[in-house]
């Protein structure tokens, strides 16, 4: 894996060699305290006239937030501090030896992340994403993920990044496919390539909700194909749901098949999980597909 340097925004503060050595200089000092107060007053003027919403409780958020959510709900539905399996992103307890999630089983991918829990009211917005033609919050969605990204990696560099596919089918039924636009946006925000081409759902499956751990596996075995001549060396793939991570775990093994090196995967919520949430309920209802 190459080394990943900075963030988007990280880079363009940096300073070139031959900017320092005129940094000190009056003329550079007026010159940047003019560039600073027409920032501030761009920014202001976005406010007006591009407002942006939190897309949880509607109050407005300043136009530098990272994305479409207010601090206090950022709060309430961001995965708190904890401990996280490296392999499966599962919580664990604080001085666990094994992860309760993988520890039967054989993932695929190297590493996985979640921007936070399938809960409410997260779960709702989801819902609205997929279900309810909501499909304006795969922005947010993409913006928030590619935080959990960089949080989560700070050191990894992507060659790609590629969506879990929804079957033909299944995509001409709801009219899009929220993996792909899922991975599209959090490309976007993290500057990398979004390679939709790569992996394919070979057949369709049955909603992996109400299956247990082992039948999650066998539902999706063998489901994903990915076109040869990949040739990459780290691929992070993205979204929406994970519970056990089996959907990843065999779109990662399609990938690695097809020659990629490493695969990450990166959700915006994390289900199953539910006794350490507050206040939630486990996703049983069968509208709730994780598909
Ligand atoms: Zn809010
Ligand atoms: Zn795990």
């Amino acid at each position: 894996m190459r080394v990943y340097t900075a963030a988007v925004d990280d880079i363009e503060e940096e300073m070139r060699p031959c900017e320092v050595a005129v940094a000190a200089s009056p003329a550079v000092r007026k010159r940047r305290g003019l560039a600073s107060a027409a920032r501030t007053a761009a920014r202001a003027l976005a406010d007006v006239f591009l407002p942006r919403f939190c897309i949880v409780c509607g109050r407005l958020v300043p136009c530098e937030s990272e994305a479409d959510v207010c601090d206090e709900c950022r709060m309430q539905i961001a995965l708190p501090e904890g401990h996280y399996c490296a392999k499966c992103g599962a919580p664990m307890a604080r001085y666990a030896a094994k992860c309760p999630n993988c520890r039967n089983m054989s993932l695929a991918m190297d590493a996985a992340t979640a921007f936070g829990f399938y809960t409410e009211p997260l779960r709702e917005r989801l819902i609205d994403f997929k279900f309810n033609g909501k499909q304006y919050l795969a922005r947010t969605f993409g913006m928030l993920v590619a935080g959990a990204v960089r949080r989560s990696w700070l050191d990894a560099a992507f060659d790609a990044v590629v969506g879990v596919p929804l079957h033909r089918g299944r995509r001409n039924n709801r009219g899009f496919d929220q993996g792909q636009i899922l991975a599209q946006y959090t490309a976007g925000a993290l500057g990398i390539v979004h390679r939709p081409g790569l992996l394919k759902r070979a057949r369709a499956t049955r909603s992996q909700v109400g299956l247990s751990k082992t039948a999650r596996m066998r539902n999706v075995k063998g489901a994903f194909k990915a076109a040869p001549g990949g040739n990459l060396e780290t691929v992070l793939l993205v979204d929406d749901i994970m519970t056990t991570g089996a959907t990843l775990s065999e779109a990662a093994r399609a990938l690695k098949r097809a020659g990629v090196g490493s695969v990450y995967g990166a959700v915006v919520a994390r289900a199953g999980f539910e006794y350490n949430a507050p206040g939630s309920s486990p996703p049983d209802d069968e509208e709730e597909s994780f598909e």
